[in-house]
């Protein structure tokens, strides 16, 4: 299985930016401080998931979410 990290709907990410404070490992931000994946859907590993979830949980505008694929 595999598992992308999407900004779900690109209107909602205002760039609070605690998706990746919460996953600094993971996440990078763009020179106005939108999260990197709101321009392009991130391949997350098992090894990613823990953080990516805790990136989704900490979205205030619940922009964010991890889609899996087969
Ligand atoms: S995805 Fe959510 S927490 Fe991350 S920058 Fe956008 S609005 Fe902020």
């Amino acid at each position: 299985m595999t598992a992308k990290l999407v900004v779900e709907d690109f209107i909602r990410c205002t760039g609070h930016g605690r998706c990746y404070s919460e996953a600094p490992d993971l996440l990078d931000y763009d020179d106005e401080g939108f999260v990197s994946v709101r321009h392009a859907p991130l391949e997350i590993t098992d090894a990613d998931i823990e953080d990516a979830e805790a990136a989704v949980a900490a979205c205030p505008e619940a922009a964010l979410r991890i889609i899996e694929e087969d």
